[in-house]
């Protein structure tokens, strides 16, 4: 084979030898030229000075690391005017100025990490037999020029985490070329406002729930219309059922109680502590435990590493005379659920039994305990209520959202069944489900094309089921709340 073939067609270049050094293929060459333009003058000039030789990274050859050893001249300039005395020849189509990659493997790096990234790419270059570091990729991909884009005309606009929980920036998105436009460190109004400054012409803007990024673009772009995105909109109609949930659940208990039994009604004024007896008992056997180490002579360190417990509880121990100091009056612990506890009794009989939104109210009265704590006293009190009522077995309000926010098709048959005993019970139930659904059908097929082109049964359509989306939120006082999407709209979304 012509090692000719090797360089690129056209670079003025002539290959002297081909070697195999190390398990590196060298390629030495040459420029053809007798000479070389100065390039401060442009003279001709073929008074050798001096060379040397560049050594530029290549593609590899047949599965080998490959280098160019480029000899290169230097030429004297005898042009009088010329501030240049000497200048060295280039190899303009091969590689640029002082670079030590060839222009080919620089593409082929830069593709690489745009693909791949740092490490990963790193990696892959290793197998390629293009030993290249993390950081020269990074910085290919830095080094790269940005892509001028056209400002999009409708902009989706949404918060996202730099890091989870700690900084956030704002993320613009082209609503019809469904392409990341821009990047904004944070998540203030005023970023977006200065880049819809810079970036005139947007003329739909479509926002998440959040006040802020709402009253940017009325600064920003003040003609431009303001829409919501699906997922949020789903996101506010799993809120609104659940709410609504909370509030046809706790009528159903009642009823449902009311009907079960009516005198089973549990002894909340005193609400059974958790089997006080084997606490007591196994209070005064580490009571007596740490005692008798103490008394042996071992320091707290050591017998908080004996018994595997933490010093703190150890001292406790040590500090009490007798095991029944270090439980309160009623022969159990006190926990800060304690003051509590007259509150969610009331709460348990007004029927709601739901252990998670307990924990919510109490912990906005300033509860500082765990859910764990409530859920165990709640435990305590379920179990007390002789058979299991029906009430008992009604799904929570989150699950109920989820149940009338599915695809019909998608429920199993135990969940059909349970929905069905719900909506004889409560005709409400059916009516939100339908309402839901109907809304959700709306979202998900958006039939906005024909609607725009007036289609007197679409439209009909369309305003029927904004009716709808409409009745849902009177019905259940539908407000926009901030707040983590919950599993149940996040994967409606994804059915859509
Ligand atoms: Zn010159």
């Amino acid at each position: 084979m012509d090692p000719q073939l090797l360089l690129p067609p056209g670079a003025g270049l002539v290959v002297e030898q081909v070697q195999l050094c190390d398990e590196i293929v060298h390629l030495m060459v040459r420029c053809e030229a007798s000479g070389a333009h100065c390039p401060k003058c442009g003279a001709w000039s073929e008074a050798f000075h001096g060379s040397y030789e560049r050594n530029l990274g290549d593609l590899p050859i047949a599965g080998r690391q490959a280098v160019i050893d480029l000899r290169v001249r230097r030429f004297r300039c005898y042009w009088p005017e010329c501030p240049r005395k000497t200048f060295v020849e280039q190899a303009p189509i091969l590689a640029e100025r002082y670079a030590h990659r060839t222009r080919r493997l620089r593409s082929l790096l830069e593709e690489i990490g745009l693909a791949l990234g740092g490490r990963p790419g790193s990696r892959h270059c290793q197998r390629l037999a293009i030993p290249t570091s993390r950081t020269t990729l990074l910085r290919k991909v830095r080094g790269l020029p940005e892509r001028p884009s056209a400002t999009p005309s409708v902009l989706g606009v949404d918060e996202f985490a730099f890091r989870k929980g700690r900084r956030y920036g704002t993320i613009l998105v082209d609503g019809a070329a469904h392409r990341i436009v821009d990047l904004l460190e944070d998540r203030s109004a005023d970023a977006l406002v200065e880049w819809l400054d810079n970036h005139p012409g947007v003329r739909v803007i479509c926002r998440d729930r959040a006040g802020v990024y709402a009253s940017a673009a009325r600064r920003g772009a003040p003609d431009a219309q303001q829409v919501a995105d699906r997922w949020h909109l789903v996101h506010n109609l799993a809120d609104a059922l659940e709410r609504f949930a909370v509030r046809v659940l706790a009528s159903l208990r009642k009823e449902l109680k009311a009907e079960a039994i009516v005198d089973a009604t549990p002894r909340l004024d005193l609400p059974p502590p958790a089997s006080p007896g084997r606490l007591m008992a196994r209070t005064e056997q580490r009571h007596a435990e740490i005692h008798e180490l103490m008394t042996r002579g071992l320091t707290i360190t050591a017998i908080s590493r004996r018994l595997r417990l933490e010093r703190k509880t150890v001292r406790r121990y040590a500090t009490a005379e007798v095991a029944a100091d270090l439980l309160g009056a009623r022969g159990h612990r006190d926990t800060a659920l304690d003051s509590y506890l007259p509150y969610l009794a009331k709460r348990w009989q007004d029927g709601q039994h739901v252990a998670a939104c307990l924990f919510d109210e109490i912990k906005k009265r300033g509860y500082r305990g765990s859910k764990r704590t409530v859920r165990r006293q709640l435990a305590g009190w379920r179990t007390a209520e002789p058979p299991p009522p029906a009430h008992v077995m009604l799904p929570g309000p989150r699950t109920l959202a989820w149940l009338l926010l599915r695809r019909p098709s998608d429920l199993d048959e135990k969940e059909h069944v349970l929905l069905r005993q719900l909506y004889e019970r409560s005709a409400e139930l059916g009516r939100a489900r339908q309402l839901a659904q109907d809304f959700l059908r709306l979202v998900r097929e958006r039939p906005v094309a024909s609607w725009t082109n007036g289609s007197p049964t679409c439209t009909r359509w369309v305003r029927q089921n904004y009716v709808a989306s409409a009745a849902i939120s009177n019905m259940t006082g539908m407000r926009s709340t901030p707040g983590s999407p919950s599993a149940g709209v996040r994967a409606a979304w994804k059915g859509m």
